[in-house]
């Protein structure tokens, strides 16, 4: 996998199974957000690439041993694969964190929980059943669901082991085949999950990693006319964009986008309870998850106290080496991201909004080199401001007033986006009543941030299309074919 030119490895692609450089013979730099300096240089895949690597799994579907596999087989390699992968989870962990800054400890503790995914899905494997139809005709009809062929899995840089797990493993259930593109800032982990894929004894081709910049690697992935299949994670822009491109050619695709997630506060709430996850909802990542709890919505009557609560609670928190076991908040993952972040704490404040935390770089000493912001708290947000209403995808928390239930539901649904939202009240009629009300694919009460390889996660209006995790999750990689036998 790895080469070294001068002082940097370089990372090369997993094409057929073969490691692979780049037809265009150039490479990039991936930066380490704590140091700001580059640690790796990234193959610059191109349309050669993405073709070669569709073509690679395309031969394997239809030629390969894949497609003739038992069901059952096919699930014994995805569940090797899950135990590899807990087998390296540290080295894995450290690899994440030297890509986009995670925490350590939250990527060991995510990437340890990965492997859940690839025991799930192998066991459905072969538990995928056909119908047999109540028929008004002389025939037999039944159908059987089957795979769709090539699928494409694109993947922003925040958690890019698990999104990418969240693709291949049911893909590969269903039987298909995958070639996957990692965010051109976080390419690492992929590959060395195609190290694992390799040990796991996957055939050639199954399982592909193309490297590179979303228009030149990405796209000709998405618009290859062997390819059936998007699962793209990413901003709506993108998403949107992408989902144009498969339209085209009329391809399926699975889209989780972007969100402005709702937590709301009542006054009858476990105030401790919901400080600690309203922290989490919106610093944890530091802000930087597509369910982050940007929009804090709290009851006129808890409002003061619960800001100077949660003030508090925010600033005692730790900022600096995210390897360092006990950081609490690490760098932003690039520097785009960053200089994005403090514009939109910039627009707040022209806006209106009252910096009441944060709205800076920490002055610590620590913290010099890296793409550090502070946890950022605004009040007095209404939902017409930007602030409110675009993703900002860092730590900037806007908090606006609501008097009664029903206002609360009407703020939080004015939103082009309909990911999750967060509840927080001991009525449990309320939470029942607001869990209908939401326009959210996800509703958290007295909880945040919860997902799960047994539960259907994906959103509502501009947040997405298609649901990953369970078994909805696989029939996203599944069509039907109905087969009549005449008996006339
Ligand atoms: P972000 O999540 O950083 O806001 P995007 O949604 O644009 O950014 O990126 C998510 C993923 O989509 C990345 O892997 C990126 O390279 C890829 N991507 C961006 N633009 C395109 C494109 N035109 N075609 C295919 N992939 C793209």
């Amino acid at each position: 996998m790895t080469s070294h030119a001068g002082e940097l490895p370089r990372l090369d692609m997993y094409i057929g199974g073969e490691w692979v450089k780049p037809a265009s013979g150039e490479y990039f730099e991936t930066v380490d957000p704590f140091t700001a300096r580059p640690w790796a240089m990234v193959a610059r895949g191109g349309a050669a690439d993405a073709d070669r690597a569709i073509q690679a799994a395309h031969k394997a579907f239809k030629e390969g041993p894949w497609g003739k596999m038992h069901p059952s087989e096919r699930g014994k390699l995805i569940y090797r694969l899950g135990q590899l992968i807990e087998e390296h989870a540290d080295a894995l962990a450290e690899i994440e964190v030297r890509d986009n800054g995670r925490l350590l400890a939250e990527m060991q503790h995510q990437i340890r929980y990965i492997p859940k995914w690839f025991y799930y899905y192998a066991g459905l494997a072969d538990k995928i059943e056909g119908v047999v139809h109540p028929c008004d005709k002389p025939a037999l009809s039944f159908s059987r669901p089957e795979p769709l062929g090539v699928c494409v899995g694109i993947v922003p840089w925040n958690a890019p082991l698990l999104l990418l797990s969240l693709k291949a493993a049911p893909a590969l259930a269903a039987g298909n085949t995958i070639v996957m593109k990692p965010a051109e800032y976080t390419s690492a982990t992929a590959l060395k999950l195609m190290e694992l894929v390799e040990a796991a004894g996957f055939p050639p081709g199954v399982i592909n990693v193309v490297t590179g910049f979303g228009k030149e690697a990405g796209e000709p992935l998405v618009t290859h006319p062997l390819t059936r299949h998007l699962g793209f994670t990413g901003s709506t822009a993108t998403g949107a964009y992408l989902y144009s491109l498969a339209a085209k050619d009329v391809k399926r695709a699975s889209l989780e986008l972007g969100g402005k997630s709702p937590n709301i506060v009542f006054s009858d709430a476990d105030i401790d309870n919901a400080v600690r996850g309203v922290v989490g909802g919106i610093f944890g990542a530091v802000g930087q998850t597509c369910i982050a709890g940007s929009r804090l919505l709290v009851q006129r009557g808890i409002h003061d106290q619960f800001v100077e609560k949660l003030a508090a609670f925010s600033k005692s928190a730790r900022i600096g080496n995210p390897r360092d076991i006990t950081t609490q908040i690490g760098p932003i993952a690039n520097r785009m991201q960053y200089d994005k972040v403090l514009g939109y704490i910039d627009i707040a404040r022209q806006e209106g909004a009252e910096l009441v935390l944060g709205g800076k770089r920490p002055d610590i000493a620590e913290c010099a080199e890296g793409f550090f912001i502070e946890p950022t708290i605004f009040t007095g947000v209404n939902n017409e401001m930007r602030i409110a209403r675009e993703e900002v995808f860092g730590p900037v928390l806007s908090t606006i007033i609501f008097d009664e239930m029903e206002e609360a539901v009407e703020i939080a649904n004015d939103s082009e986006f309909g990911l999750a939202a967060g509840v927080w009240t001991a009525n449990m009629r309320q939470a029942l009543r607001m869990s209908e009300m939401l326009e959210a694919g996800s509703v958290w009460v007295n909880t945040y941030r919860d997902i799960s390889y047994t539960t259907p996660f994906g959103g509502y209006k501009k947040s997405g299309i298609g649901r990953e995790n369970g078994v909805e999750g696989i029939r996203e990689y599944l069509q039907t074919k109905a087969v009549w036998l005449s008996t006339a």
